[in-house]
């Protein structure tokens, strides 16, 4: 059950009675090949319990072997956080019983994560930055999925049947723990959107993960506590599970200051425990929180430790990329655009693909008008992402070229790009398919406008006697008798000279 609103304090009451402290605990499925500890495919939406072999279902009698790939993504993802890379550390057995884990423990890094003490600075708003530090990075492998049916919720209570899909159990995951995220003050929630956002980005930019929260590929549960202002102990926290988007962050963390805040004023205690989140705004109680000695930690005995060496490790820290949002700075300056037009190419989620695009040739201009404008509007008809668009950048940058050379005016160019769009193949290909091209031969133009000169003998006349301006129906006539393929000004040029006249 929810606190009604009129029993949650006013936030700003909140602000100058306590301090909030935070935490966050971001979950990252690793968009590897494979799986952690096997070769099932690692992919989302299959039929369920397709990608599923015996080691992943839990067998007995079967081993683990750990993937190197989700090893070399976890140690990117915490040089990227500016952590310490341990030089050797073993998995663990977190030990529970629930269906979602066929082998009733799951393989954790307990005590030993493969990254430690690091720290994010997170870009706001204003144009400021919030230092977030990262306490660990470790290993895991993800649990299988239920659906419960038979209960309104979706949730296991009142549910009469539920189903196990185990294509998820064993999928690589990381998770991101901070330290406690102190002296954020009234600004709390937009710093805890703030950090999940540029975490999101961060790792998009690393190309670990597919980072969708809506899928679930990036999951956050946000700690939070308050404390009386000026006070040194922290207060009891809760744990709000499972924030599925950027927004729920900022609403979950200030939904629990306020329902906080009128469990204190009441001079009750908080209890710990993990919430769940309700799309509507707030949470509810779930579980209460388990500690570790809850779990039976033990070294898992059938995988050796992790232990990378100092060569791989510098290795990989070559192929950390330029901070996402630094990035976008440096490129604003690049293609001189105000600061409008980036934030529109931001909130499109195309500041990525023009750049790519720019870098297979085409200029920043044309990149940006074709992702900008036309691509974003077929986007929003299809209701998908820009990026998952099946357009490429070099394919978008292959058009600009062929528009370039003059074998595409900008109307056929977008006829091409649909066909890509559609399917039908490369730009070269939809050209040719659809025959496209733009009619370069002045012969070919001619024989039309012969055509349309002599169905339009008073309009030939009116040309011929100085009314150039006439020469638009001719232009028309034989755009749409060369069904657009011609070049409208090179048309306009030539049925001029044919009438006499110099244009
Ligand atoms: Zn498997």
């Amino acid at each position: 059950m929810s606190v009604a609103t009129a029993e949650l304090v006013d936030y700003d009451d909140v602000i100058a009675a306590y301090e909030p402290v935070m935490g966050m605990e971001v979950h990252v499925e690793l968009s590897t090949a494979t799986k952690m500890f096997c070769g099932c495919a690692n992919r989302f939406g299959a039929e369920p319990n397709t990608l599923v072999c015996p080691v992943c279902l839990g067998l007995p009698g079967s081993l683990p072997v750990l993937n190197g790939a989700a090893v070399e993504s976890a140690i990117r993802i915490g040089l990227a956080l500016n952590c310490d890379i341990a030089p050797w550390g073993r998995f663990a057995r977190k030990n529970y019983f629930y269906p979602d884990q066929p082998k009733n423990y799951q393989i954790s890094q307990y005590d030993e994560p493969i990254a430690v003490n690091g720290y994010l600075d997170v870009p706001l708003d204003d144009g400021t930055t919030f230092r977030v530090e990262i306490e660990r990075a470790h290993m895991e492998e993800d649990t299988g999925k239920l659906t419960h049916l038979g209960s309104d919720t979706g949730r296991i209570s009142g549910a009469t049947t539920s189903l196990a899909d185990f294509n998820r159990a064993g999928v690589p995951l990381v998770e991101i723990v901070t330290r406690p995220i102190e002296g954020t003050g009234a600004r709390a929630p937009e710093i805890a959107r703030a950090y999940v956002t540029a975490l999101r980005d961060l790792l998009r930019g690393l190309g670990v993960s597919d980072v969708r929260m809506d899928q679930g590929s990036m999951r956050c549960d946000s700690n939070l506590s308050l404390k009386p202002v000026g006070a040194a102990e922290f207060g009891t926290r809760t744990e709000t599970k499972n924030v599925n988007s950027l927004k729920s962050v900022e609403v979950a963390v200030r939904y629990e200051m306020r329902r906080q805040a009128a469990v204190l004023n009441a001079g009750g205690t908080v209890t710990q425990e993990t919430r769940h989140f309700h799309e509507d705004g707030y949470t509810s109680p779930g579980r209460s929180k388990e500690t570790a000695e809850d779990y039976r930690y033990f070294p898992e005995p059938d995988l050796e430790p992790v232990a990378p060496d100092a060569e791989l490790v510098e290795r990989l820290r070559q192929t950390i990329p330029e901070l996402p949002w630094l990035a976008r700075k440096r490129i604003q300056q690049d293609w001189a655009i105000s600061d409008e037009v980036m934030r529109d190419l931001v909130n499109a989620g195309a500041v990525e693909l023009v750049a790519a695009t720019v870098s297979h040739g085409a200029s920043s201009e044309a990149a940006r008008a074709w992702w900008g404008n036309f691509l974003v509007q077929k986007a929003n008809e299809s209701e998908v992402e820009l990026e998952v668009l099946p357009i490429t950048p070099a394919q978008v940058a292959a058009v600009v070229k062929l528009v370039d050379e003059g074998k595409l005016s900008n109307k056929l160019a977008r006829q091409v790009i649909e066909g890509v769009l559609a399917g039908e193949g490369e730009p070269e290909q939809v050209m040719a398919d659809r025959g496209l091209a733009l009619v370069r031969d002045d012969s070919v133009i001619q024989a039309a406008i012969d055509t349309a000169l002599e169905a339009q003998p008073d309009v030939a006349d009116k040309i011929r006697g100085g009314k150039i301006q006439a020469a638009g129906a001719i232009v028309g006539a034989v755009m749409k008798a060369t069904k657009g393929s011609a070049d409208a000004a090179r048309v306009r040029e030539l049925v001029l000279a044919a009438c006499g006249q110099s244009g």
